[in-house]
């Protein structure tokens, strides 16, 4: 085909190369922004649990809901914790918080063994 088609398709090889990198980045602080938020809202929702039964301790029941919702807050954080781990190529360790290059099972300062997936992930 003509040779525009050839240089419109490396010019958006290299811009897809340059959009890779800045997705990475803003991906990764994406991320950290919704892990933020997510802390902020477990945090809220402790203060409802706390004013709920302050207000009305008869209807404690209720407050699992909250419970619940704090649990599956926690889960999510787990998992963009994870998945932001492995975009660095890092694991944290679960015993002294160092960052460990993740093709390791241990930890290099403490020695405890690393999360092999997110499950383990603390
Ligand atoms: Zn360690």
């Amino acid at each position: 085909m003509s040779i525009f088609n050839k240089i419109g398709g490396v010019a958006s090889d290299v811009s897809r190369n340059v959009n890779e990198k800045t997705k990475n980045i803003s991906d990764t602080s994406n991320l950290k922004r919704k892990i933020a938020y997510e802390e902020e809202r477990i945090m809220e929702i402790f203060a409802d649990i706390g004013r709920t039964y302050y207000k009305t301790p008869e209807k404690v029941d209720e407050l699992k809901a909250y419970c619940e919702d704090i649990d599956t807050r926690k889960k999510r954080i787990k998992k963009m914790r994870f998945e932001l781990q492995t975009m660095k190529g890092v694991k944290i360790c679960p015993n002294c918080q160092s960052e460990v290059d993740e093709k390791f099972q241990f930890c290099g300062v403490c020695g405890a063994k690393l999360p092999a997936n997110e499950d383990d992930v603390v």
